[in-house]
């Protein structure tokens, strides 16, 4: 046993159990308790307006009606009677619980056996907690626990709540941090078949067998209601697919953080991060998968969607980001009428002494074709 400074003295402990179950009864069935009376309270007002009645009818000399009216509210008043008998046995109830241990003398004696029978036990001012041995299962070393129970729900029927299972030396499932045990899940026991003993012992107080039989549960391994599968102990589970896959053949999606299996990740083939089927996107041009940070708009015509190879960059200008569309043969459009200009007025040179008018209709015959070969779509993969 670990000695603590602020640790009270054993008797204080059971003390403050026994006091819990006996004194201000809080620990009975409040609702019963409540029920019964709003049932009684009920009847006596009935069982009030049938004598005020009877007593009107007598005063205007109706001795008959207020006879006959005494008569009717006979059933009341038998109703009465009984729902008072009723009350009174939820009052004991409530004060004593049935089952429980109450005596301080038993309380104390089931604490000093508790740490008699385990080899680590400690309490403080709330709870009292036993340590388990090292717990294997099915070849996987899942570590010491510590079975915390909270003083407040002793005694208490239908306790929820009222312990924890901490692992000492976590070794939780790869496919969730919580399960830290096949049957425990964010501290809380899935108590299985022993889920009524376990009750019916904290109820009567007899913390011995609890601790016994929460340990036991911890040390047996039901395949048919695991959080997590003894098997697939060290596997994830795909997202996508359902099935368990082993931690190094699995990966995340990295927008989502999705567990996904080899078969249903997705690799964006720009920066070859991987995605969940939901989280990727395809390229509007070239339709390879892509994530939505390596696609971008053209930065000509604004056209969404393009990947990093279908973005072009002009040789004549270096203007960057251009579709296909854009970008033909190399050039944007700005580059490729320049082009087309510098052509005309070479050929514009030699003809120096042509007469101005033929010079005109000559320039624009050569203008519309040159412009017209330049354009004409070159693909663009
Ligand atoms: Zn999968
Ligand atoms: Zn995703
Ligand atoms: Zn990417
Ligand atoms: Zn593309
Ligand atoms: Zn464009
Ligand atoms: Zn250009």
């Amino acid at each position: 046993m670990i000695g603590q400074s602020r640790k009270p003295p054993l008797l204080r402990v059971a003390l403050r159990i026994a006091d819990g179950i006996t004194a201000d009864g809080r620990r009975g069935d409040l609702h019963s308790l409540t029920r019964d009376f709003r049932h009684m309270e009920i009847l006596w007002g009935y069982v009030c307006r049938n004598h005020e009645r009877a007593l009107k009818a007598t005063r205007h000399g109706l001795g008959r009606a207020a006879r006959e009216t005494l008569v009717v509210g006979r059933f009341d008043r038998d109703g009465l009677a009984t729902s008072l008998d009723r009350l009174r046995q939820s009052v004991a109830e409530y004060l004593h619980p049935p089952g429980v241990v109450i005596n301080l003398g038993e309380v104390l004696a089931e604490l000093q056996a508790v740490e008699e029978e385990f080899e680590s036990t400690d309490w403080d001012q709330d709870t009292l907690w036993v340590r388990t041995d090292s717990i294997e299962l099915g070849g996987i070393n899942l570590g010491r626990f510590k079975i915390k129970l909270s003083l407040d729900w002793i005694g208490v029927p239908n306790p929820e709540a009222a312990y924890e299972v901490v692992a000492l030396d976590p070794n939780p499932a790869v496919g969730d941090s919580e399960v830290t045990h096949p049957h425990v899940s964010g501290g809380h026991l899935c108590e299985g078949e022993a889920t009524g003993p376990i009750r019916h012992a904290l109820e009567q107080g007899r913390l011995v067998d609890f601790f016994h039989l929460v340990d036991s549960v911890l040390r047996t391994y039901n395949p048919h209601s695991p959080h997590i599968s003894l098997k697939d102990w060290y596997r994830v589970e795909c997202v996508s697919c359902g099935e368990s896959a082993r931690e190094d053949e699995s990966c995340s999606c990295r927008a989502c953080e999705s567990v996904l299996c080899d078969s249903c990740v997705e690799s964006c083939h720009q920066c070859s991060e991987t995605y969940c089927e939901g989280c990727i996107s395809v390229c509007r041009e070239c339709g390879e998968p892509s994530c939505s940070a390596c696609l971008d708009p053209c930065s000509d015509c604004g056209k969404e969607g393009l990947c990093g190879s279908c973005r072009m960059m002009c040789i004549g200008c270096h203007q960057e980001g251009l579709c296909c569309g854009c970008c033909k043969d190399e050039l944007c459009s700005t580059c490729i009428k320049e082009q087309a200009r510098e052509d005309d007025d070479e050929e514009d040179e030699p003809k120096a002494d042509i007469p101005s008018q033929m010079l005109l209709s000559a320039d624009a015959g050569v203008h519309t074709d040159s412009v017209a070969e330049t354009t004409v779509p070159v693909p663009c993969r």
